[in-house]
């Protein structure tokens, strides 16, 4: 099979509709930073420049999933695809402000930008509380999350940095994270690749852990607020 140059058009699509994030960083580890990398073929057929076969790959997701080392061998083209488009469907929908990231809140919280606010702080913050618990409320009945409840998770929450101390933001901002990793794990689990045996089991088990870390963080999520909201 002969290498077809990928479209300088298509090239640029893909670019922007990652906005160079990777997905395999996302599916992963949560991991929506900026990164160097190149496009991919995700079938490995570097004559199929179908738009649906292509993706933006991090360098060492690169060579891992061109490479089939141990990890990415598991990890199968269609799992990859998925997760690309779960990236394409959030930049579409939220754009690249509304991430949450630990580092952009870390820079965001300063006093000055909340004593600015001059509306009533305090329902804006029974706001948040009330989605925050309503998130994990649906992780909680469903053992799973829907990347459109991510999506309005993430929009809702956005204004805590500015109400809150870091702990709240670095709290959403854990929630976010630990529900990607749960769809990521509900994602291996159902899916038709993952034979019975070690790899099954541990992530079984990832996914019991990070159901239990649900149940736990629910129970204590009054006492985050507490010293917020408490009158
Ligand atoms: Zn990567």
């Amino acid at each position: 099979m002969s290498r077809k140059k990928v479209k300088q058009t298509t090239q640029t699509e893909i670019l922007y509709k990652s906005r160079r994030r990777c997905p395999i960083c996302y599916g992963l580890n949560g991991d929506t930073d900026i990164k160097k990398g190149q496009i991919a073929h995700l079938d490995q057929d570097s004559s199929n420049n179908d738009f649906d076969n292509l993706a933006f790959l991090c360098f060492d997701h690169h060579d891992e999933f061109d490479g089939k080392t141990s990890q990415s061998k598991s990890l199968q083209k269609d799992e990859v695809k998925k997760y690309r488009d779960d990236l394409y469907q959030i930049f579409e929908e939220l754009g690249t402000e509304n991430l949450p990231d630990l580092e952009v809140f870390e820079e965001n919280t300063n006093n000055v930008e909340r004593d600015k606010l001059e509306f009533d702080v305090y329902q804006e913050k029974i706001k948040i509380y009330r989605e925050i618990r309503k998130f994990l409320g649906l992780i909680i009945r469903d053992a799973d999350i829907e990347i459109k409840d991510m999506i309005e998770f993430a929009n809702k929450t956005d204004e805590a940095v500015f109400l809150f101390d870091k702990d709240i933001s670095k709290l959403i901002a854990e929630i976010y994270h630990q529900a990607s990793q749960l769809r990521y794990t509900n994602k291996r689990l159902n899916s038709r690749y993952l034979d019975v045996g070690r790899e099954r089991t541990r992530i079984a088990e990832e996914n019991m852990e990070l159901l239990n870390w649900f149940s736990k963080t629910t129970k204590e999520l009054k006492s985050h607020f507490y010293p917020y909201l408490s009158l």
